[in-house]
């Protein structure tokens, strides 16, 4: 056990650090990267990135999985959870034989491409390879890159089982799995291609998983697959990021589009992620903003990969100031900058609102998340304020507000 680490999960047989002594305290605090044990090439990567000091979920979980121990982390994107896992496993990966020796499992396309890119720029001082394999593109350039050989590869886990069927990839020597935002792979019904997956891998792996709530599907996927895993959490189980500034805008729901624009023409929204519940409401959206000569783009499930692609990309470099996306950008997209994030439509679970606002307030940057709340959403805000343990405080905009504007 871990010094100073409780057991706390006795039941499920997990030993959970504390998380009050451990992310909380000043020793932690005041840790730098040299006192967690990273080799000097790895080390190079971060002082590379401009990373002066680690974040709390890298300072616990490094040393850990460095040991070799499996770790359960509980933190969702923002928190620096990516370099937690592929700094110690790259720097794992340093000795050793030329075989596929880890695995990332993530949820979707982007943030296969995220951690794929993550993974690349901390390897870049080592001769380490990583491929990235997901679905809705062409097999064969995939198929060509595995089978030239992959230290690290990163797959979503459908398109990933077709590469095994065809033995483009083999887990013989796999030693580190991890299972990225397993949360997320859970609700869109990944179970059964994790089994798969898992059943081609060692038993004697490092399993890592991460996961930004811990409903009881995730707990029972970390028993199955975790060895006397230690839990490390950041911040409060399902505590909104602390960065994030919120505000809640009453406003009838004929009346949200006319707010978006004029919030986007008089106030400092740079770089804005809109999440709309329907493809056809952000398309909706991105059309009402373009009529208003603000600069738009829509992410959904109808777009092609090549369109989703190239919506983040203009997005990512500033080319669009608003993205306008469904639920499937909702988690795991890291896109530095971001300044706003609006929930046009008031997210259906509680648990969602904080994945959503994950995109803003990343790594300590100030940000903020509005939430547009119809007359028939007020219920579902105050859901919301129960589980984030915290009222969200109402702006009134004049015009808008359904509170002050006269019934017609
Ligand atoms: P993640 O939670 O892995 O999606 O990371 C969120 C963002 O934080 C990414 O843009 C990282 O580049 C950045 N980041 C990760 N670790 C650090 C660190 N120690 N200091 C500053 N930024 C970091």
């Amino acid at each position: 056990m871990v010094p100073g680490a409780r057991p706390r999960c006795a039941a499920m047989g997990i030993m959970e650090t504390e998380n009050t002594e451990a992310a909380g305290s000043a020793e932690l605090a005041l840790r730098s990267f040299d006192e967690l044990g990273l080799s000097e090439v790895v080390m190079q990567a971060v002082v590379d990135a401009g990373y002066t000091t680690p974040t709390p979920i890298q300072s616990e979980a490094i040393p850990l999985v460095l040991k070799g121990r499996d770790v359960m982390g509980l933190a969702q994107t923002g928190t620096g959870k990516t370099a937690a896992f592929t700094l110690p496993i790259i720097d794992r990966l340093l000795d050793g034989p030329r075989r596929t020796r880890a695995l990332v499992l993530t949820p979707t396309r982007e943030l296969c491409v995220q951690v794929e890119e993550n993974v690349r720029r901390y390897a870049s001082h080592t001769s380490l390879s990583v491929v990235c394999v997901y679905g809705g593109v062409p097999l064969d350039p995939q198929q060509k890159k595995l089978r030239a050989g992959a230290d690290i590869v990163v797959a979503t886990p459908g398109r990933l089982i077709d590469h095994l069927e065809r033995q483009n990839v083999v887990f013989d020597d796999l030693e580190v799995l991890v299972l990225d935002e397993a949360d997320r792979m859970l609700d869109m019904g990944f179970a059964p291609q994790i089994n798969r997956v898992v059943s081609d891998i060692p038993s004697y792996r490092q399993t890592l998983l991460f996961s930004a709530t811990m409903p009881p599907e995730v707990e029972a996927l970390a028993r199955k697959y975790l060895r006397k895993p230690v839990v490390v959490q950041v911040g409060r189980r399902s505590s909104a990021a602390s960065t994030v500034t919120h505000a809640v805008y009453p406003v009838p729901r004929e009346r949200k589009s006319a707010l978006l624009a004029s919030l986007l023409r008089e106030s400092a929204l740079d770089s804005v992620l809109v999440f709309t519940r329907t493809k056809h409401g952000a398309d909706r959206v991105v059309r009402h903003l373009e009529r208003e000569g603000i600069n738009s783009t829509a992410m959904h499930a109808d777009k092609t990969q090549p369109q989703r692609t190239r919506a983040l990309q203009d997005f990512k470099n500033g080319k669009v100031r608003v993205l306008v996306a469904t639920d499937i950008a909702q988690r795991g997209l890291d896109i530095s900058g971001i300044t706003h994030v609006v929930n046009y439509d008031v997210p259906q679970q509680a648990e969602d609102y904080v994945h959503r606002i994950g995109r803003t307030g990343r790594a300590a940057n100030e940000g903020d998340a509005f939430t547009f709340m119809a007359p028939d959403e007020i219920a579902m805000v105050r859901q919301i304020e129960r589980v984030i343990g915290q009222p969200i405080p109402r702006i009134s905009v004049p015009g808008f507000d359904f509170g002050t504007v006269a019934a017609d």
